[in-house]
């Protein structure tokens, strides 16, 4: 067969760049970016390139497993479809028949959000099932981004978006997107767009306990001290009021509370909170009358301050910050999208009971609340070892690996071990899928169709893209969407003879037709028509007429937010962050945890490809010269590193890229646990920080995990 092209949008993170792959025969010969693509214009990193190992991987599973134990030994068998979705269906029901559907938790892990197929099935897959125990990667990530939105702006997805193709002045706080390539702002070719902003005669500032690869191309760079966000953030709210920069502009007439919110940030001058930051007082001055004061400025905020321990207060205190000066909803400021299929788009006059997302229930042992459907994954562990009704009985994993993405792994691993049935579906033998009874591989990347019903909404520029297969769908194998369409038929107790799977592509061509373009023609069939994307233009100001909050307004000062200051205001009193929850360690030897992203990691799942983990071991522990001066550290040197709930071995590398009495590892490594089928992660397994990491320490407002911030101490060198 002739060299063929193949044009798609690559899955693997949330700049969703265009790829141009040549294929024969099956072989991927080449993978380069599509200059075509109107959004990425033909930018790309590493990680593209591993779409071909994972295609290819030979460790990949292609057909269903089913473990079968005898005499304390396990062994995996494939099996058929069909005999697998009617084994899983039948021990499922088993389930829900004896203990009751809550009993049943499912886990999305994070690429079942980059996979329209699998974010549009899963839902009627749960809803067959009748669970109300659902956990996603979500709580361990983006939660208090959505929470800020919702309470704000009135639904979870209105998140506003930094500008930075117009911005003359850009503040990130705890987010790296020269190595992540942008969070919540799908943005492809981040360095060219920031260098952008510098040629302009814009400045861009990063505020973060490392200084990081974004950091280096900035302007400026502030170390914080991890977890005490919040405290720059009320200050810089509280010089706004102070010095009379507030400024709200246009949406003046539609926010409430203002008057409110400067009484309650009051207190926290720029003097109160500089010792706790390590910002000084007149930096926070400088730097929030520099926000006020360019007239195209942004404040953003990521996972370094979403993942805390006031992760809420954090995002509630960014928007705030840009509504108050003016920058929200305003071109080089934050906007909100127009994305082509646009879930808000047909929710004129939002009822009060669609407005509700939090706190309808509680988790069942230690009382979380529950958001946009959702318990804490934090709470997966005692969900399942704590005996009593509604107690954790089955689980089903959707391209997840909470083992080594989600707090204190140890303990997650030890509780799916216990559970009664657990099926994944997933490509890979790993660390929590070993504890399936079944595992139901999915074609994936390349393989697949896919339209990104999410990374759309958070683009800094409107476009739409979507990406057929590059190759026939393989005998025997099945898309993600059919295998939980297969079980929802069977769960739901449908006649096999009504039987009748429900295609996403579907729905996405309803959701185009119908969506803001769809006058203009913009349909599935248009799409496939233009493979290298449609650009729908830059993002405009659109409040207040896309506000989802039930009054149509904007509550700068919920009650929710204002009650949970107190916390904060406790925790300032004190001068301690996250210290009481190791409070039998001197506070002289602990150090304070910070996780790290490279350009060539992608959470726990891409450590299998060779292209992406050969050359220097990235799995080391940052810590600054004081300490390892304090420790009798050199690098190269393994520690032994502990924190309240467990202990880790990993290589120390000395470095002033690490502010003192702070250490920073990676996270999604570990891959050392036995009964796993990933030869090359293998061989670079690393330590997990989740071995580290507390499933106690959280954002107790909106229940995410606080993973960055985490009290350890360094025991010495092995
Ligand atoms: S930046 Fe993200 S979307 Fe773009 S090529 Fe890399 S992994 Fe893929």
């Amino acid at each position: 067969m002739e060299l063929q092209t193949h044009y798609r949008a690559c899955n693997l993170c949330e700049a969703i760049c265009g790829l141009t792959v040549t294929h024969q025969n099956g072989t991927v010969v080449s993978i380069s970016g599509d200059p075509a693509d109107p959004f990425s214009r033909g930018h790309i990193c590493p990680k593209a390139v591993a779409l071909k190992d994972i295609y290819e991987d030979p460790n990949r599973l292609r057909r269903p497993l089913k473990r079968v134990e005898t005499h304390g030994e396990v062994s995996w068998h494939e099996i058929g479809w069909e005999q697998a979705f009617d084994e899983v269906a039948h021990r499922l029901h088993q389930v829900r028949t004896q203990h009751g559907p809550n009993s049943i938790g499912v886990y999305a892990g994070n690429p079942t959000v980059h996979n329209s197929g699998s974010f549009l099935s899963m839902p009627g897959f749960v809803r067959s099932i009748g669970t109300r125990t659902m956990f996603s990667a979500s709580s361990v990530d983006q939660f208090p981004h959505h929470f800020a939105a919702w309470q704000l702006f009135g639904h979870p997805l209105l998140m506003p978006v930094p500008d930075i193709d117009n911005t003359d002045f850009w503040i990130i706080m705890g987010g790296n997107p020269i190595a992540s390539n942008g969070s919540i702002m799908t943005a492809p070719d981040v360095a060219t767009r920031l260098r952008a902003i510098q040629q302009r005669g814009g400045r861009v500032v990063v505020i973060d306990p490392r200084h990081t690869e974004t950091a280096k191309r900035a302007d400026e760079h502030q170390f914080i001290r991890p977890g005490t966000d919040v405290f720059l953030l009320l200050a810089m709210t509280q010089v706004l009021f102070a010095e009379n920069l507030v400024n709200v502009g246009r949406l003046a007439d539609v926010t409430d509370g203002i008057d409110t919110l400067r009484e309650a940030v009051m207190p926290f001058s720029p003097e109160t909170v500089a010792t706790v930051t390590g910002v000084s007082a007149s930096d926070i001055r400088r730097l929030t009358r520099e926000l006020a004061n360019t007239p195209r400025a942004a404040l953003y905020g990521r996972v370094g301050v979403s993942t805390q321990e006031f992760g809420g207060l954090c995002l509630w205190l960014v928007n705030v910050l840009n509504l108050l000066t003016g920058h929200l909803d305003e071109p080089g400021g934050m906007l909100f999208t127009s994305p082509a299929i646009d879930a808000l788009a047909a929710r004129p006059g939002v009822p009060k009971s669609a407005y509700n997302k939090y706190n309808r229930f509680q988790s069942r042992v230690s009382g979380k609340p529950e958001f946009m459907g959702e318990i804490p994954v934090a709470c997966l562990a005692e969900e399942a070892e704590t005996p009593g009704p509604g107690q954790l009985r089955a689980l089903v994993t959707s391209c997840g690996n909470p083992v080594l993405s989600t707090p204190n792994g140890r303990r997650v691993d030890e509780a799916l071990a216990g559970l009664e049935f657990m099926v994944s579906v997933d490509i890979y033998l790993n660390e929590t899928t070993r504890h399936a009874d079944y595992i139901l591989p999915p074609l994936t990347g390349l393989e697949t169709a896919n339209y990104d019903l999410t990374f759309h909404v958070l683009a800094i520029r409107n476009t739409a893209r979507y990406s057929e297969p590059m190759v026939p769908k393989p005998e025997g194998a099945m898309y993600d969407w059919e295998i939980f369409e297969n079980l929802r038929l069977r769960l739901s107790g449908t006649p096999r003879e009504e039987w009748n799977l429900q295609n996403p592509a579907k729905t996405i061509d309803q959701g185009l037709r119908f969506g803001p373009y769809g006058q203009t023609g913009l349909s599935l069939d248009h799409l496939l028509a233009n493979p290298h994307g449609i650009d729908l233009g830059p993002l405009r100001s659109q409040l207040p007429g896309r506000l989802q909050t039930p009054d149509h307004r904007i509550n700068a000062a919920p009650a929710l937010f204002l009650a949970d200051l107190a916390r904060a205001q406790t925790a300032l009193g004190q001068q301690v962050i996250a210290e009481t929850i190791a409070p039998d360690q001197p506070a002289s030897t602990q150090l304070l945890l910070i996780s790290r992203r490279h350009l060539r990691d992608n959470n726990s799942w891409m450590h299998n490809a060779r292209v992406l983990v050969k050359g220097r071991n990235r799995c080391t522990l940052l810590i600054h010269p004081d300490d390892a001066a304090r420790f009798g550290v050199t690098t190269g040197q393994p520690v032994r590193v502990r924190s309240r709930v467990g202990e880790i071995e990993i290589p120390a590398d000395v470095s002033t890229e690490i502010m003192p009495g702070v250490v920073c590892m990676p996270h999604g490594y570990g891959h050392n646990r036995p009964g796993t089928r990933q030869d090359i992660a293998q061989q670079h397994a690393g330590a997990s920080i989740n071995d580290l990491t507390d499933e106690a320490f959280s954002d107790t407002l909106t229940g995410n995990a606080a993973l960055n911030g985490v009290p350890v101490w360094v025991e010495g060198v092995v």
